[in-house]
């Protein structure tokens, strides 16, 4: 087997469990590895630390795997690993939830798969040179495990261009092509996913437990849902007894979708407007026609990729906020999130501070948002975290 030696003290990530080797770490690499071989990576003294993927386009030039020198990575143990994940989440599978995330990549210790449950499709995203290469194990071991209709492929071109891979021509892997729309439930509510051009996979599922949280809020209130895409947080409203919804997006795709969520769902009684249209723009607007809200929800896409886009970014989520808490009634909420890992809670919650003091308004926190048990963080692997919200009272 190849073998990666770390440059002196630069081993002490990885006996914590954390599971990327950055290439900088490498003191030197024996033999020749290819990208998606398994390597073993070493001490300065060639002592074993763990084995792990190797790929020399990515900034993290190897993905851990295993730790125990004794273990075989092999075809059986990618199964344990899959089998293992799906079976994390069979708890959350029942007659009113039938979508969600099987397979998270590091945080299910298989780093570059993602696989995410829509009723009986399947959509995977291969993200890294090592899983590539052991696709058909997995599609198999899917198929074992969960027999579905079929798994469509919905792999990131850009995250796959970080790792020097072609985009993947998608399209179906196994089964029947599904159809334009896929009807999922989440909590008892319907949506129409369209699997193949909808964004991410299709469907965010990680603001399942966020979406019925800011419901127990919403009874008679006159709410204004920024960033709807297909309405997780506005049909949750309507069921929770909303007076009036109003959804704002940018994508026709995403208004469009909304639309027909509605209508499934026989919401179509209930005073809503939908509004194509960019989020900061709107605000304003409103503001001009002096439109208040009881309770406004924004669920913006990550403005921080990276570290280096923190300063930028909370600019950013600070503008964003101040205009939402100006058209906030007196001791209205606001139901702010953040999907950037850069921005910690402790972050978050100062950034909101500066948007109170420059709208002039007083906020309390007054309840706090994660993500969900099908996107677990790693304690070795803080990087997993990503999505925080936070529930302000503002007066
Ligand atoms: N709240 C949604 C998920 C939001 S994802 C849910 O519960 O499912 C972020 C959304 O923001 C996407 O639908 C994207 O189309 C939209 N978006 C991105 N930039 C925008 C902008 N400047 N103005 C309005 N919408 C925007």
């Amino acid at each position: 087997m190849y073998s990666i030696k770390l440059k002196k003290g630069k081993e002490k990530a990885v006996r914590q469990l954390h599971p990327w080797v950055f290439s900088g770490a490498i003191d030197q690499i024996k033999g020749n590895p290819k990208n998606g071989d398994v390597v073993m990576v070493t001490d300065s003294n060639n002592g074993f630390l763990a084995y792990g993927f190797f790929n020399d386009k990515s900034r993290v030039a190897v993905r851990l795997l295993e730790w125990n020198v004794e273990t075989e990575i092999n075809e059986d143990w990618w199964r344990h690993k899959i089998r293992k994940a799906v079976q994390s989440r069979e708890n959350l599978a029942n007659e009113d939830t039938n979508t969600y995330r099987l397979i998270f990549s590091e945080a299910d210790f298989i780093p570059g798969l993602i696989v995410d449950r829509y009723a009986d499709f399947l959509s995977v995203q291969v993200l890294t040179s090592g899983i590539e290469r052991i696709k058909p194990i997995i599609i198999d071991e899917l198929q074992k495990l969960l027999d579905p209709k079929g798994i469509f492929d919905r792999s990131d071109a850009s995250a796959r261009a970080h790792e020097g891979m072609d985009a993947s021509s998608g399209g179906i892997l196994a089964g029947l092509e599904p159809p334009e729309f896929v009807s999922v439930k989440e909590n008892g509510i319907l949506y129409h996913v369209n699997i193949a051009d909808g964004q991410k996979s299709g469907f965010y599922c990680d603001q399942r437990d966020n979406r019925r949280l800011v419901a127990n809020y919403s009874n008679g209130k006159k709410i204004l849902d920024c960033f709807s895409y297909s309405g997780g947080f506005s049909l949750n409203a309507f069921r929770a007894g909303a007076k009036e919804v109003m959804s704002v997006d940018s994508s026709a795709l995403a208004i469009d979708t909304l639309k027909r969520n509605i209508e499934i769902n026989g919401f179509n009684h209930i005073p809503h407007r939908l509004i194509q249209s960019d989020v900061n723009k709107q605000l304003r607007i409103f503001r001009e026609e002096n439109e208040k809200f009881d309770l406004i929800i924004l669920d913006p896409p990550k403005y921080a990729p990276s570290r280096s886009a923190l300063t930028k970014a909370s600019r950013a989520y600070k503008d964003l906020n101040r205009l939402a808490m100006l058209l906030l009634t007196e001791g209205g909420l606001l139901a702010t999130f953040s999907c950037s890992g850069a921005v910690d809670i402790s972050i978050f919650k100062q950034i909101l501070a500066w948007a109170a003091l420059d709208a002039g308004r007083e906020v309390q926190f007054i309840d706090q948002f994660a993500q969900p048990s099908d996107h677990p963080v790693r304690s070795s692997f803080p990087e997993g975290e990503y999505l925080k919200g936070l529930l302000c009272r503002v007066s």
